[in-house]
């Protein structure tokens, strides 16, 4: 995938799609692949946004069955199917735990028809059905239980994903199809004839300069920043976002052997403990957040109160700071509906026309990202494929062999060689052929990861990474590791300055 800056400049596109979230990026790539010329601009990086920063589930959302939006968590389970069809490296299965207690929301007997509905929801098709199980059951499966006040357990199904890489390997199938797609490329501002919106001014935030991107029609995919680019188009537009803050940490207790699923103590909203890498993540807040979207970070009050909520369910000494690792926040752009707070915002997509046709899209969930596009395509053009063809890396693959080549072979380490067929399913032959150009790209960044300098080059040479932050957070993922990623920044500069072939100390 290649930045072509000059070819979005002088082509007319079909469509241009403002935004390189999932939304943006799945929009991108459902049209490219129904045959239309397609360019997307992204001001930072491809996920910079929300889509880097949530829960990463891919998941039918049991939690919404209480707000009775029955026809939402069908098609969040019939999308979770789909997703772990065409992209299995990157969407797994996950058991969850949902511990009953005495004095809980929900007896056992609730719980059961709950989760006998979200196995019907999917068809039957979840990875597995549900299982009740009773209370030494729960504490066999999951050692770390408190067990005071436990009934027993309902084990269930979803599952996770790497959310940053899923959206990147969105622009990269969208670039493959024949999308020409740029990050680091804002728009400034639209451009119009005869009061319709035919394309936008943008500027390039690397080389500095800005151009116009000529399109027959304009998405709106910036998620919290919806209603900015709404009021690009017209001044007096009315806010339609209700943004609310969601923050995570990620904190130094072994990997839980299943998700967990809890409520807090304070306002009861569900919780979650979820294994990442070996190491327990716990999410979400959900408080109101009208502001910066560029500027969203995770509260000293959130960490505490996450950390106090996810001690009330485990044995042991209560987490506290000196435990976290590392914390992150992002604003889901929610649709104003009224309600009273954001828990009970739905979270259902929501499409808009404003007065020049530029068609805005905004809300729903991770999850359902690929329906969200298939219906704004849809509008303009016949034959959606994307459900059917794999995302790059989601080609058939024998992991046990694909790891022991890479070993052998390349002479990645084990970890090394794991990690890698885990990323990039069936692209890992691409990262391999790199190491046979420098032996040092097979050895670690930092005694913190098992990602090596392979995966930096790669990042790099074919997937528009141009920053440290594009690599480290976006493409490998190490801001989830047990030192942030900082004990990696002087050899990701080094190669990264190598492969741009750019001074390490000039500024990108
Ligand atoms: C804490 C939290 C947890 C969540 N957990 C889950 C979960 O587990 N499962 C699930 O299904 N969903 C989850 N969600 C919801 C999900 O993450 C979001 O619905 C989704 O990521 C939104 O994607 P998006 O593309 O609309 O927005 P974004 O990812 O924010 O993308 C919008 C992009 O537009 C770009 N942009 C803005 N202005 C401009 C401009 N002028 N020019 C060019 N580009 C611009 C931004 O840089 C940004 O990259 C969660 C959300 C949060 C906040």
């Amino acid at each position: 995938m290649q930045r072509e800056i000059d070819r979005l400049r002088r082509e007319e596109f079909d469509l241009l799609v403002i935004g390189g979230g999932i939304v943006g990026c799945g929009i991108a790539r459902d049209a490219a692949l129904r045959g239309l010329s397609v360019a997307l601009v992204e001001k930072d990086d491809f996920a910079a946004g929300t889509s880097s920063r949530s829960s990463k589930l891919v998941h039918g959302g049991i939690r919404y069955l209480e707000h009775g939006e029955i026809g939402l968590v069908r098609e969040a389970c019939l999308e979770r199917h789909t997703l772990l069809r065409i992209a299995p490296h990157l969407v797994r299965p996950l058991p969850f735990l949902m511990p009953i207690r005495a004095g809980g929301p929900h007896g056992r007997l609730a719980v059961k028809v709950g989760m006998v509905l979200y196995d019907l929801l999917a068809s039957f098709r979840n990875v597995a059905p549900h299982r009740m199980l009773s209370r030494d059951a729960a504490i066999a499966a999951q050692p770390a239980l408190r067990s005071e006040g436990l009934r027993g357990a309902a084990l269930f199904w979803d599952a996770q994903m790497d959310d940053a890489r899923l959206c990147l390997e969105n622009a990269i199938a969208a670039a493959d199809a024949g999308a020409v797609v740029a990050n680091h490329v804002e728009v400034v501002a639209l451009e119009r004839t005869n009061g319709r919106v035919v394309g936008a001014s943008c500027r390039d935030r690397v080389a500095g300069d800005t151009f116009v991107v000529r399109a027959t029609r304009v998405v709106n995919a910036t998620g919290p920043w919806s209603d900015r680019l709404r009021r690009l188009e017209s001044d007096s537009a009315p806010r339609i976002l209700r943004p609310s803050r969601g923050a995570h940490v990620l904190v130094d207790r072994p990997a839980p052997p299943q998700a967990l699923l809890l409520r807090a103590q304070k306002d009861g909203r569900v919780l979650f403990l979820m294994p990442w890498d070996g190491r327990t993540l716990v999410g979400t807040t959900d408080v109101d957040d009208a502001g910066d979207p560029d500027l969203v970070r995770a509260t000293d009050a959130e960490v505490d109160s996450l950390l106090a909520d996810a001690s009330t369910a485990l044995t042991g000494e209560p987490l506290a700071r000196r435990d976290v690792l590392a914390t992150f926040a992002g604003q889901r752009p929610l649709v104003a509906s009224g309600a009273s707070g954001t828990v009970e915002t739905s979270r259902r997509d929501h499409v808009e026309v404003g007065p020049g046709g530029m068609i805005t899209v905004v809300g729903g969930k991770y999850t359902t990202y690929r329906l969200m596009a298939e219906r704004v395509v849809d509008r303009f053009a016949r034959g959606c494929r994307t459900a059917r063809v794999a995302l790059p890396g989601g080609g058939p693959i024998d992991v046990a062999a694909a790891e022991r080549e890479l070993c052998d072979r390349s002479g990645f380490s084990r970890d090394a060689s794991h990690r890698i067929v885990a990323r990039f399913g069936s692209r890992y032959v691409d990262v391999a052929r790199l190491a046979n150009e420098d032996a040092s790209w097979v050895e670690p960044l930092c005694p913190h990861t098992a990602a090596t300098g392979g995966e930096v080059v790669f990042a790099v040479r074919e997937e528009m990474a141009l920053t440290p932050a594009d690599i480290a957070v976006r493409r490998l993922g190490l801001h989830l590791t047990a030192c942030g990623g900082r004990d990696a920044e002087p050899r990701i500069a080094a190669i990264l300055a190598r492969t741009l072939g750019r001074d390490a100390a000039s500024p990108v």
